[in-house]
């Protein structure tokens, strides 16, 4: 039997990037998936290829900024596939600029869609998984929100706020029998970084002990132990997958 065989997984931001490869791969560990994102064509190809590789899949477009949208998309997951079992709060966005040029607009839009997305999905998804009393919610934070990064005060602030969501999180829904757990990934090779100038890419892989950037299957496969048994306890924890950048 398959590690999560049964099981209904929800990912935020999947209709590609990292999220897209945490989706298949808690798929092709049985489970069945949610694509949620704010692209909606691009989710239904992502669920349409996914159903294709031979597993459950169902896409839904949701702003996880908006609580009714959010509200609805646990009401459509439940619907379809009768319970909520893992939650990865994978959504976000960055509008790198300094400091003293940062708009408070990009300010509140980076924040708002990093953190107060997963809060808004974490409280939603809490209360399906409180009356079933089991739940793995898994946060995608950042390295840059354990150590911080010019240019990134937005984004890092937003990271880091997600450590503390989630170990204040797991202390709340532990009782419940709900573990919530974040990973902090490294550089990852995604569209998100392809924005990233020579020399920032350069700067990051000169400081890491394994010489190459991440792949979003490295994030995926650390994503499916924290979802499955093997991780029943382990919870309030934050892994870093980021080549040992962080040590
Ligand atoms: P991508 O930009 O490739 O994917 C993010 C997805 O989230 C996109 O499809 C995006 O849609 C979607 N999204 C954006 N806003 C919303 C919203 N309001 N509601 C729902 N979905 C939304 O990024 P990555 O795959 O690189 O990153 C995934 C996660 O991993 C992010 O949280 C990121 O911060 C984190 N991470 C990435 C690292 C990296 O090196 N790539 C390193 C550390 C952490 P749209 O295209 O419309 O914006």
């Amino acid at each position: 039997m398959k590690k999560l065989e049964n099981k209904t997984a929800l990912v935020t931001g999947s209709a590609r990037g990292i999220g897209k490869a945490i989706a298949y791969r808690l798929g092709t560990e049985g489970a069945k998936v949610v694509i949620s994102d704010v692209l909606f064509d691009l989710a239904s190809a992502t669920a349409e290829e996914f159903r294709s590789a031979g597993f459950e899949a169902l896409a839904v477009r949701a702003d996880v900024t908006k609580s009714d949208d959010v509200a609805l998309l646990v009401e459509e997951t439940v619907t379809r596939f009768g319970a909520l079992d893992i939650v990865v709060n994978n959504a976000g966005i960055t509008r790198d600029t300094l400091l003293l040029r940062m708009s408070e607009a990009d300010w509140d839009l980076v924040l708002n869609i990093n953190l107060k997305g997963a809060f808004l999905m974490t409280q939603a998804a809490a209360k399906v998984m409180i009356k079933q009393r089991s739940g793995r919610i898994i946060n995608i934070s950042s390295v840059v929100g354990r150590m911080g990064n010019a240019g990134q005060a937005n984004y890092a602030s937003s990271k880091a706020g997600l450590l503390g969501l989630t170990k204040s999180a797991a202390k709340e829904l532990a009782s419940r029998g709900i573990t919530v757990n974040a990973v902090a990934p490294g550089y990852i090779a995604t569209e998100m970084t392809e924005k990233l100038s020579d020399a920032a890419k350069e700067a990051f892989l000169n400081n890491i002990p394994l010489k190459r950037p991440g792949t979003p299957d490295d994030i995926a496969g650390v994503v499916a132990f924290l979802a499955s048994e093997d991780a029943a306890y382990l919870t309030g924890q934050v892994i870093g997958v980021d080549g040992g950048l962080l040590m």
